[in-house]
């Protein structure tokens, strides 16, 4: 890298502090190498994830080009949330991340921008960023987390069993409808169909949900002693729970009417379209995992120490496949999603 790149890397990223010193990292940006130490006795967990303008996140609102000033802060807040998200979902600590960006040029203006919208959560889960790679091209941003797990509790998508409760965090299906409201595609292939036009509160609540996601680290690392298999929802709770059950070997019964939906959902959508949305939308990055009836009440508590809703919405069973059911009644054809197993 040029000099006058990394001075950019240095006023743009360090001087805002995002390399901040943390225990466990020992190096940070401006050598080869970061040089960093999970816990005494832990594993250390690794996700990457890539972000492309115009596929995983919306080019013509938020391209470099944008005037907005809060468009590449958006962006930057997003692909951090969704890697500290899989941290969360393996019951990790997040140590420190790394970051690949390719850009279309060199833009100080929106380094910086992007600096401002990664520092809140880098702090807030005392991640700091520790080195990366700068390259010219269409805009790409790549985020490697790290974290720290004491490998014999990483909830594994291979550890579910027949008898286990299904929960999940939070509610469902806010992400996909706030990206029909800016006018994106989401999972789902298909529009919802609005009831209601959302007032302004709505509406923020549910874009809100898409661009800034909450991280469920602090729910996880409280309860993955009680966790049998986790995932974090980024593609919608039917194909993600489709992998925990492929992995585990197991089926499953999921009851529809049970599934959390917020009030800006509710409000907005009629239930069998807020049940879609949960189902298939993805980009919620809640947390699904199972437990064991007799843990239920220990993961109920950890929630409830966090204000964090909990839903119980089906069970793991010994006969492969998803039975979907609104309360009694069996859902005879269920949203594509199903197809995933
Ligand atoms: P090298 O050529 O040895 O790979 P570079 O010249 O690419 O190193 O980068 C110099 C330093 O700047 C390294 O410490 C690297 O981690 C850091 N760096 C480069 N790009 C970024 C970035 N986008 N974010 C954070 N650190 C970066
Ligand atoms: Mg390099």
């Amino acid at each position: 890298m040029p000099t006058s790149e990394f001075e950019l890397i240095q006023r743009c990223f360090v001087d805002q502090g995002l390399g901040f010193a943390r225990a466990g990292v020992e190096l940070g940006i401006g050598d080869d190498c970061a040089l960093i130490a999970p816990l005494a006795g832990e594993m250390l967990a690794v996700s990457l994830d890539t972000l492309v303008a115009g596929v995983h996140f919306p080019l013509g609102s938020l391209s470099p080009l944008d005037s907005s000033a809060a468009a590449p802060a958006l962006i930057a807040n997003r692909a951090l949330a969704v890697n500290l998200s899989d941290l969360a979902a393996m019951g990790a600590a997040p140590l420190a991340f790394t970051l690949g960006l390719t850009l279309p040029h060199d833009d100080a203006q929106w380094m910086s921008e992007f600096a401002r919208g990664l520092l809140p959560l880098a702090r807030q889960f005392d991640c700091p960023l520790i080195g990366g790679d700068t390259t010219r091209g269409p805009l790409a941003i790549t985020i490697q987390v790290h974290g720290s797990v004491n490998a014999l509790r990483a909830p594994r998508r291979s550890a579910a069993r027949a008898g286990e409760l299904i929960c999940v965090t939070g509610t469902l299906g806010d992400a996909a409808a706030a990206l029909q409201l800016i006018g994106a595609e989401s999972h789902l292939g298909r529009r919802l169909a609005f009831s209601r036009e959302p007032n302004n509160s709505d509406s923020d609540y549910l874009r809100s949900r898409y661009f800034a996601p909450s991280p469920r680290v602090a729910f996880a690392r409280a309860a993955a002693p009680f966790m049998g298999a986790c995932i974090d929802l980024s593609d919608g709770l039917l194909g993600d729970l489709g992998h925990i059950l492929a992995a585990s070997g197991v089926g499953a019964r999921l009851d529809t009417l049970t599934l959390p939906f917020s009030p800006a959902l509710s409000n907005t959508l009629d239930p069998e379209q807020c049940e879609l949305a949960a189902l298939s939308g993805g980009d919620d990055y809640e947390l699904c995992f199972t437990a064991a009836p007799t843990d239920l009440s220990a993961v109920r508590d950890c929630a409830a120490a966090l204000g964090l809703p909990l839903s119980v919405v089906g069970e793991i069973e010994t006969q492969k496949g998803l039975r979907l059911s609104r309360g009694a009644e069996p859902i005879e054809s269920p949203p594509s999603a199903y197809q995933h197993f």
